[in-house]
């Protein structure tokens, strides 16, 4: 039990009190976007109204204090994951960005006959653009396996790991099962074959306040939008050595140190990977967030979340016909499910009538599916500002969806 009052913090979240189809919102589609809390709306509302103006190359008083409050983000989000130099954090639009630009800096890097390793449980950002570098390079990626609790199989990860191996990806949490994973123990086991690792911390980062130098992890990615920030701006984590090694992803203003038509040389880190005019607002709502978050405390919000998960999990489990897939010991609050002779589909549907935001789908994991051998499955996923109440809510438009579809 915690002292966590989720009345009050509700408070906090203007989208909470309306309506959907007649019925009060109960949103559970956190893992997809978490709502933004006012503190941060009127951040957005601050940025706008008194100082929006371009960055890093203005003289006059609104580009400084722009430059100066983005600069600021910068650092809350290095001293939050722990970066050794504010450098080591990259802006970028989240995720899929961000394990893009380190995809492609890999290019010049590997050769054919080269090893890639990466987790069976991936969100398809994890997957694609590393086979994309695979094509180019001609490196091979390999697969660790999971079982039917949707946990990954250490040691089969052991067999995998050679000299041949350069790089191995996982994330930290799986959106589609929640499961936490051994992270730690992954990066060590990869640094001892001299492989460097990214972990994509999307699905972690609104639950588990990750030590990026306790970690020792080479790359860590992470999305504003999944923990109370703006869509459209999240961040890469690289140790300076590696960001100084990787090329530049993209080429335009800002990322430069002098240009001409025979020889351009690049600006030094953060800037080398942040060509053009960045997301000013989301950067500094994405700091805004993290101080929000922070404010509540990650033990108390990983703490509340977990009595959530409990309760949702016996509840459902108590509805005939009801599997959750991803029942490992190691969870956020997500329960992906589905119900004998139901499609995933016509559940979500049936509850959005009844004003319930869950995700139905494959949730950019078809290999996960493909696993466990289903289309897809509806997965409720739980914020620190959810209820029990809206718990019972979820249970009682399960068994009525049941009872009309079956
Ligand atoms: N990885 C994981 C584990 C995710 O949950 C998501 C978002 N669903 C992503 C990557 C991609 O994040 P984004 O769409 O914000 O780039």
């Amino acid at each position: 039990k915690t002292t966590f009052n989720p009345t009050v913090i509700r408070k906090d979240f203007p989208i909470l009190n309306r309506e959907v189809n007649g019925k009060p919102l109960v949103y559970f589609d956190n893992a997809a976007t978490s709502q933004t809390p006012r503190q941060v709306i009127d951040v957005i509302v601050d940025y706008y109204s008194n100082y929006n103006a371009n960055i890093h190359r203005g003289v006059h008083t609104l580009s400084q204090e722009a430059t100066d409050k983005y600069e600021q983000a910068r650092i809350k989000i290095q001293k939050h994951f722990n970066a050794a130099k504010s450098h080591e954090i990259i802006f970028t639009s989240g995720t899929t960005h961000s394990i893009n630009l380190v995809a492609n800096g890999f290019t010049s890097i590997l050769k054919a006959g080269d090893e890639l390793i990466v987790s069976a449980m991936e969100h398809h950002s994890n997957i694609v653009p590393w086979q994309m570098l695979c094509e180019r390079t001609g490196a091979t990626l390999k697969v660790i396996p999971m079982n039917e609790e949707g946990e990954l199989i250490l040691e089969e990860y052991l067999e995998l790991l050679s000299d041949k191996t350069k790089l191995v990806f996982c994330n930290h949490v799986s959106n589609a099962l929640g499961t936490v994973n051994p992270v730690k123990t992954i990066i060590d086991a990869a640094h001892k074959v001299g492989a460097a690792v990214l972990i994509d911390g999307a699905q972690a980062a609104p639950h588990i306040k990750a030590d990026v130098q306790e970690l020792n992890v080479d790359f860590y990615t992470v999305s504003a939008h999944k923990m109370c920030g703006p869509t459209g701006v999240g961040m890469l984590y690289g140790k300076e050595e590696w960001l100084n090694i990787l090329p530049p992803y993209q080429g335009g203003g800002e990322m430069i140190a002098e240009v001409t038509f025979e020889k351009t040389t690049y600006a030094d880190l953060p800037h080398k990977f942040e060509a053009g005019t960045p997301n000013i607002c989301g950067g500094i709502a994405f700091g805004a967030a993290l101080d929000y978050m922070n404010a509540i405390g990650f033990d108390e919000i990983a703490a509340y979340e977990n009595e959530l998960l409990e309760y949702a999990t016996e509840r459902l489990l108590a509805i005939e016909g009801l599997r959750i897939y991803g029942t490992s010991e190691n969870k956020t609050s997500v329960i992906s499910f589905n119900i004998e002779g139901v499609h995933p589909y016509d559940m979500g549907s049936i509850l959005d009538k009844l004003g319930i935001a869950v995700r139905t789908g494959h949730h950019c994991a078809q290999p996960i599916m493909d696993f466990y051998k289903i289309p897809g499955t509806v997965r409720a996923s739980f914020s620190f500002y959810n209820t029990k109440e809206e718990i019972d809510i979820l249970v009682e438009g399960v068994e009525k969806a049941k009872a009309m579809l079956l």
